[in-house]
C-alpha cells in the first residue's frame, strides 16, 4: 500500500508515493527556481500559476515511475499549511479532484509535522521522547514531544528564520539564490575570525536572527576588502553557536531519549557536522533526515499521512497559511 503525497506550499511542486515504513516508491519535484530568481525571493501569483502546470503532469510521471495505478493507493495526503495561499489551493484541489476520481480519503497534512517526520524517510529513525529542531525558510523553532502526538512548543523566533539569514546573508555577500546552499559552501573553505553577535544565546529557547544579520550587513560595508569564505564561516559559526546552546540546554532539562534536526537548513554539511558533536557529547541519538529530504518534498507529506491514517484524523482540506505545529 502507498500513500500519494502532494507539497505545493512555496516553490517546489513535489510529488511522492511512499509506503508506511517511509520507502519511497517514487518521487519528483519540480523546482521553480528559474520562475523567482529574478525577483530574489518567491513571488506568489507566480508560484501558484506554476504549480498549475506542474501538478498533473508530476503526478501522472510519479505514478508511472512506481508502475502504480489507483489500486495500489492507500489514502492521498496534501499539505494544507503553513505556506503561500495561492500554491497551497493548487495542492489541496488537486488533491481533492483526485480523492473524488479514486474514490480514495484525502488528508490535508501540516507541512512543519512533514518536516518532521523526513527523519523517518528510508530508514526509521527517530525515537520518543524526542527533542525536535526545526530549522527552515518560514520557521526556527524548539519542540519536545513526549511521544509521536503530544508537542510541546519551547521556542520559536522573534523575527527572521535561519534559513531567511542565510539567504539575506547570501544576498548581501552576492552568492544570489538559494542562499544556503551557498553559504554552507563558502563557509566550509574560510576561517571563523570575525565576532559576530550571538544574539539570545544565554536566555532560554527563543531566538532572534536579524540583528546577526544586520551585523553581517554592516560588517560587509565597512570592510571593503572582505573575504567572503571568513565572512560566511563566521556567520555560521554565530548561527551554529546560538542554536548548539539553545540545544544544549533543552537536553539538559528535558533527557530526550533523541534529538531530530529538520528544515531546509538541515541540508547543511555543518550543521550536521557540528549536531553530531552535541550528539556524542550529551549521548543523546541524533537523527537527520537523509540530506536531499531536508528541503521541502512530498515524500515526508506522504510519510506525515501514514499517522493522520491511523489516527483516524479529520479530512480537512481548507488552506491555513498560518497553521502552527501544535495544530493538527
Ligand atoms: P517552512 O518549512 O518553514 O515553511 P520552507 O519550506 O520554505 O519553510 P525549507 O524548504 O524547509 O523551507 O528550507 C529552505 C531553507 O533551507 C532556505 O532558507 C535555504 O536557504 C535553506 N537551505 C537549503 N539547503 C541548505 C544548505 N545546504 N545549507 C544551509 N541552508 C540550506
Ligand atoms: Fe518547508
Amino acid at each position: 500500500d502507498l500513500v500519494l503525497g502532494i507539497e505545493t506550499s512555496c516553490d517546489d511542486t513535489s510529488v511522492a508515493l511512499v509506503d508506511q515504513n517511509g520507502q519511497i516508491a517514487a518521487i519528483e519535484t519540480v523546482s521553480q527556481y528559474e520562475v523567482h530568481s529574478e525577483f530574489g525571493g518567491v513571488y506568489p501569483e507566480l508560484a501558484s500559476r506554476a504549480h498549475l502546470e506542474a501538478i498533473l503532469p508530476t503526478i501522472e510521471t510519479v505514478m508511472a515511475q512506481a508502475g502504480a495505478g489507483r489500486l495500489e493507493l492507500r489514502a492521498i495526503g496534501v499539505t494544507r499549511g503553513p505556506g503561500l495561499m495561492g500554491s497551497l489551493l493548487v495542492g489541496l484541489s488537486t488533491a481533492q479532484a483526485l480523492s473524488m476520481a479514486w474514490d480514495l480519503p484525502c488528508y490535508g497534512i501540516n507541512h512543519l509535522r512533514g518536516h518532521i517526520r523526513s527523519v523517518d524517510l528510508e530508514e526509521k529513525r527517530l525515537t520518543y521522547p524526542a527533542l525536535v529542531m526545526l530549522v527552515s525558510g518560514g520557521h526556527t523553532l524548539l519542540a519536545y514531544l513526549q511521544d509521536q502526538h503530544s508537542y510541546e512548543l519551547l521556542g520559536t523566533t522573534r523575527d527572521d528564520s535561519v534559513g531567511e539569514c542565510y539567504d539575506k546573508v547570501a544576498r548581501t555577500l552576492g552568492l544570489g539564490m538559494p542562499g544556503g546552499p551557498a553559504i554552507d559552501r563558502m563557509a566550509a573553505s574560510g576561517t571563523a575570525r570575525i565576532k559576530f553577535p550571538r544574539p539570545m544565546i544565554h536566555s532560554g529557547y527563543e531566538f532572534s536572527f536579524s540583528g546577526l544579520k544586520s551585523s553581517v550587513a554592516r560588517y560587509v560595508e565597512t570592510h571593503p576588502e572582505f573575504v567572503i569564505d571568513d565572512v560566511a564561516a563566521s556567520f555560521v559559526d554565530a548561527c551554529l553557536d546560538v542554536l548548539g546552546a539553545k540545544l544544549r540546554r533543552a537536553i539538559a532539562q528535558k533527557r530526550p531519549a533523541s534529538l531530530a534536526v529538520v528544515g531546509g537548513v538541515a541540508a547543511s554539511r555543518q550543521l550536521r557536522a557540528h549536531m553530531q558533536q552535541i550528539s556524542e557529547e550529551t549521548g543523546v541519538s541524533l537523527c537527520l533526515p537523509p540530506q536531499k529530504w531536508a528541503t521541502d518534498n512530498a515524500a515526508m507529506i506522504a510519510l506525515a499521512t501514514w499517522d493522520y491514517i491511523a489516527q483516524n484524523a479529520p479530512q480537512e482540506l481548507d488552506p491555513k497559511p498560518n497553521l502552527r505545529l501544535v495544530d493538527a
